[in-house]
């Protein structure tokens, strides 16, 4: 705002002087013109008296034309009252010209004759005049010049009668400058306030619109800096307007809703993870405190609590390697992808599950040779994680199928079951972190609710698709579509 002000009231203040400058100079210059085209009149055209008047009329200059000769005025412009002046004088001490220094900065944009005679400056009490002098009488440069016919070549006549080109003869022309000095005075005045005012009402102006204007970054400034000292994530800067303030300040709040957000599941994940991490640690810590103190319990009973410590020791150990795969997903790390034949990486998983459950019937349907471009030990890992789903969540004797097949770009791996399915209401949310549905339902303690998400995070590196359909009691399909290479 400064600046713009600055810069405003310097702009201001230069084109007044410009304005004032080219005004001043161009008057005074214009006068001196007269002065020199009158007396030019006189010594060339050779005018005489009677015409003087006609002459400074002419040159729209209230003008006085006098002729001197010895010292006396020979001729002068009718019934004029301007001071006495000695041409000598002014021989002696040519003036500069009438303006100031200010005018003199401007360039010249009157066309002025070449004078041959002596500009002068008196002051008569009351005003300055503008005085030019040349050597010479009536018709004294008419043969000169070469050009005795000129406007005021009233023929022969009076020309060359009274012509003093003896020396002692001087024609002398004079203008009153006190109307224009007092105009330009005035001019003066009038630019000064004008430029002052100006300015200062220019500075009020953009002081006023600019707090308006920036208002609303005053209060996004505040509101992010109360937010990065209290990290309070909920608080939103209030939007007003469709303009660009407007529209920083919706996305400001946009950019809050998403830190939001992240910053919750972040907490939740967090505290998910501890409580996951608690359980079996305090099934171990129990079992191993009961094994301590209790020496006489039963041989039964010792190898349970030896059991359940191991299985909740694995289970624990699965926890951490699922958190750990997570916390590389959070880290944007990419997983290297080359082309391989998907169905050598099926069929081992399909291998790998069905040694794990003697419970279930295992089916490899449709089964086709299908090269994809991707991580070997991810898409293994993929597949058993859907395969472990398959068999936690099928009762003993269900049916496990497995296919593989090419379906023009993609591949498509399916895993389906004949296990209790998925609740509808609890399908859209079942690869959330930590998310079971029902946990009741299945007292499997291997469940760490981390399989789906990793699984959809490993099929989203591949650019592919994953896809679960369910009907509880009936079972579940999991689909993975992945794009296929040569
Ligand atoms: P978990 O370790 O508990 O299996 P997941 O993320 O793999 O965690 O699965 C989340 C939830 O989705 C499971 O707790 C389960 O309720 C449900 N689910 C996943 N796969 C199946 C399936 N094949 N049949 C029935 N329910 C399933």
């Amino acid at each position: 705002m400064a600046w713009f002000g600055s810069v405003f009231a310097l702009a201001v203040l230069a084109g007044s002087l410009a304005s004032y400058a080219f005004h001043a100079r161009a008057h005074y210059e214009g006068i001196d013109r007269a002065l020199i085209v009158a007396v030019r009149a006189v010594t060339r055209d050779g005018a005489g008296e009677s015409h003087f008047t006609h002459i400074a009329g002419q040159q729209g200059v209230a003008l006085v034309l006098r002729v001197y000769e010895n010292g006396r005025i020979q001729a002068r412009t009718p019934g004029e009252a301007a001071p006495d002046v000695d041409p000598r004088a002014i021989l002696a001490r040519p003036a500069g010209p009438a303006y100031g220094f200010i005018p003199a900065l401007a360039p010249s944009v009157v066309r002025r004759p070449q004078a041959g005679g002596t500009f002068g400056i008196i002051y008569d009490g009351k005003q300055r005049w503008r005085v030019y002098v040349e050597r010479g009488g009536i018709g004294s440069a008419a043969g000169a010049a070469g050009n005795g016919a000129g406007p005021y070549d009233f023929s022969g006549g009076n020309g060359g009668t009274t012509a003093g080109t003896n020396g002692n003869g001087y024609v002398v022309a004079m203008a009153p400058l006190g109307p224009l000095d007092n105009s330009m005075a005035e001019y003066r005045v009038v630019l000064t306030g004008v430029g002052l005012g100006g300015s200062l009402v220019a500075i009020l102006g953009i002081w006023l619109v600019a707090g308006r204007a920036l208002s609303p970054i005053a209060r996004l400034t505040e509101t992010a800096r109360a937010i990065a000292a209290s990290r309070d994530l909920s608080r939103r800067v209030t939007a007003t307007g469709r303009d660009e303030l407007g529209l920083l300040a919706t996305t400001f709040n946009e950019m809050l809703d998403s830190i939001e957000t992240a910053y919750r599941l972040q907490q939740r994940f967090v505290a998910d993870a501890s409580h996951e991490l608690r359980a079996p640690l305090t099934a171990i810590l129990g079992n191993l405190d009961l094994l301590r103190r209790r020496r006489d319990i039963p041989e039964e009973e010792r190898q349970e609590a030896l059991e359940e410590a191991q299985r909740e020791a694995a289970r624990l150990s699965r926890l951490v390697a699922d958190l750990l795969a997570l916390a590389r997903a959070d880290a944007g790390m990419p997983l290297v992808l080359r082309p391989l034949d998907l169905d050598a990486v099926v069929l081992e998983a399909f291998k790998e599950a069905r040694a794990l459950s003697a419970d279930h019937e295992f089916v490899l349907e449709p089964f086709e040779p299908v090269r994809v471009a991707g991580d070997g030990d991810r898409l293994k890992q993929l597949l058993l994680i859907l395969l472990d789903n398959a068999i936690k969540y099928t009762p003993s004797g269900g049916r496990i199928t497995v296919g593989l097949r090419g379906d023009g770009d993609r591949a498509e791996i399916t895993v389906r079951d004949t296990g209790v399915g998925i609740p509808p209401e609890d399908l859209p949310h079942v690869f959330e972190r930590f998310y079971r549905a029902d946990p009741a339902r299945s007292r499997d303690p291997g469940g760490t609710g981390l399989g789906l998400p990793i699984a959809r995070w490993i099929v989203e590196q591949h650019e592919g698709d994953i896809t679960l359909e369910s009907e509880p009691g009936r079972g579940t399909t999991v689909r993975v579509l992945l794009p296929r290479t040569a």
